[in-house]
């Protein structure tokens, strides 16, 4: 029957088959976070609204034209767009700040914007993100950056170009933001009408714009880089320093800004242009003010977000490895009562011992279960029949090399099982088989 109710546009599925996928993202961001001092931490999918707006900032695409707001009764709130305030709120909430410095919290979440949906751009989406509070120096900078650039390497992904600039603190921003104002303003009749509001308010949002028309006229528009205090221009030079000493390769881009108003100094961006224009794998920087403005505590912090729609785009189509979904290890082909309760039993000592087994539960005959297990790839398979069951032994056969040798089916069962899959998992080694990056990182 068909279905008449298909998902919302802009979401998606994962089916089993994909998930190998998202595990391989997950482990990797996960595994790096941990090693750089990074703990997980899990926050509500919605929040009250009024955090995003004095976060996000008011005059953002993200809150001007994106979030889901949702009522219920008599009160409102909002699907998270992103990460950020909704892990600072919760570490502040949860004293996280009071303990010793610096904090690091690391996230796995869906975010939802209310997007033209395409390649790369969906509406509800998921960010592995992470947050650090309490260190100003430069060195946090480049701990952070390191952390997302040591991710996307282990992933396997090349030709990622890392983007940083800084925009200043409030201090050298002040002055800046009259320097746009005035350049903006000789040519205020050709601006979009959003960013005729932006001029007024929030000059250096002009620069993000998507309109082609602000894009271009904002080619010409005067460069933070050039107003910088004496502060925020040795932090950028320092964090260039470190990254250099680091051996992690940089492009200045005078022209980032971000898409949300709370960064200050160091913002960044991991860029590919290999799958158009949603090519921004990772997007960061450091946020100074916003614990400030949140909870009147004065702690600086930085972060960044990655997509994970966007990173497996890329893998995709560079071709790079997945850890290896689970297969099958022995399948148990049975005909007639007693094998079939000798193949059940033996399915359960297997699984005790932490294998994947599986019996015939579609009351298939002999050869179709045969081709099942060819199917869905088992490692091994065992036939159980009458003959098996009053001799006591049975044929274990390597499904990949079709030899087939002796078992018992008492209690040495299992630990014959043990040493014929070592034996085929060495040899697989030996083969360079199992020699992939992936593999050889998760030391297993
Ligand atoms: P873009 O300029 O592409 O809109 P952004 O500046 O809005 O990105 P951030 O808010 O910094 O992005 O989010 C961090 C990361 O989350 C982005 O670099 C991107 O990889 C991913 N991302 C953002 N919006 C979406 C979306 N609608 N669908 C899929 N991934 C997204
Ligand atoms: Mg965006």
């Amino acid at each position: 029957m068909a279905l008449n109710i298909s998902r919302p546009i802009g979401t998606e599925d994962v089916v089993p088959k994909n998930v190998h996928k998202w595990h391989t993202v997950e482990k990797i961001a996960r595994e790096t976070a941990e090693s750089y001092g990074f703990g997980e931490i899990r926050i509500p999918t919605f929040e009250k609204t009024e955090l995003f707006l004095r976060s996000v900032g008011e005059t953002t695409d993200v809150v001007q034209k994106e979030m889901y707001t949702v009522k219920a009764k008599d009160s409102e709130f909002t699907l998270r767009p992103e990460g950020t305030a909704g892990t600072i709120r919760a570490m502040v909430q949860n004293g996280l700040l009071n303990e010793a410095l610096p904090q690091r919290v690391f996230y796995i979440l869906s975010c939802f914007r209310h997007e033209r949906p395409q390649a790369g751009r969906l509406r509800e989406f998921h960010q592995f993100g992470l947050e650090m509070a309490g260190s100003p120096s430069p060195a946090a900078d480049a701990e952070v950056i390191s952390l997302a650039n040591t991710i996307l390497n282990r992933l396997g992904l090349k030709n990622i170009q890392l983007n940083i600039n800084s925009i200043g603190c409030p201090a050298c921003r002040a002055k800046y933001h009259e320097a746009l104002r005035s350049f903006f303003e000789a040519r205020y009749d050709e601006l979009c009408d959003t960013c005729k509001e932006r001029l007024v308010k929030n000059p250096m949002r002009i620069l993000d714009c998507k309109s082609p028309i602000c894009k271009e006229i904002g080619k010409d528009a005067p460069i933070i880089l050039d107003y910088l205090c004496e502060e925020c221009s040795d932090h950028f030079e320092k964090l260039k320093k470190y990254l250099t000493n680091s051996g992690i390769s940089y492009n200045v881009d005078p022209r980032i800004v971000r898409g949300l108003d709370y960064y200050t100094k160091t913002v960044f961006e991991f860029v590919t242009n290999e799958i158009g224009a949603q090519g921004t794998v990772c997007g960061g920087g450091r946020y100074d003010g916003l614990i400030e403005q949140l909870s009147g505590q004065k702690v600086p912090a930085l972060g960044f977000g990655m997509g994970i729609e966007r990173l497996m785009i890329v893998m995709d189509k560079q071709g790079c490895d997945y850890l290896t979904p689970r297969k099958c290890d022995l399948y148990f082909a049975a005909m007639g009562d007693a094998a079939y309760d000798k193949a059940m039993e033996l399915t359960r000592v297997l699984r005790e011992y932490g294998y994947f087994a599986e019996y015939d539960l579609m009351g298939r005959g002999l050869k179709a279960q045969m081709k099942y297990a060819n199917k869905i790839g088992a490692a091994y398979t065992l036939v159980l029949g009458d003959n098996e069951l009053s001799s006591g032994k049975a044929m274990l056969k390597n499904m990949e090399t079709g030899e087939e040798s002796e078992i018992p089916l008492n209690d040495k069962f299992i630990g014959c099982f043990d040493a014929f899959y070592v034996d085929k998992m060495l040899n697989s080694f030996d083969d360079g088989n199992a020699a992939s990056p992936l593999i050889s990182f998760n030391g297993e």
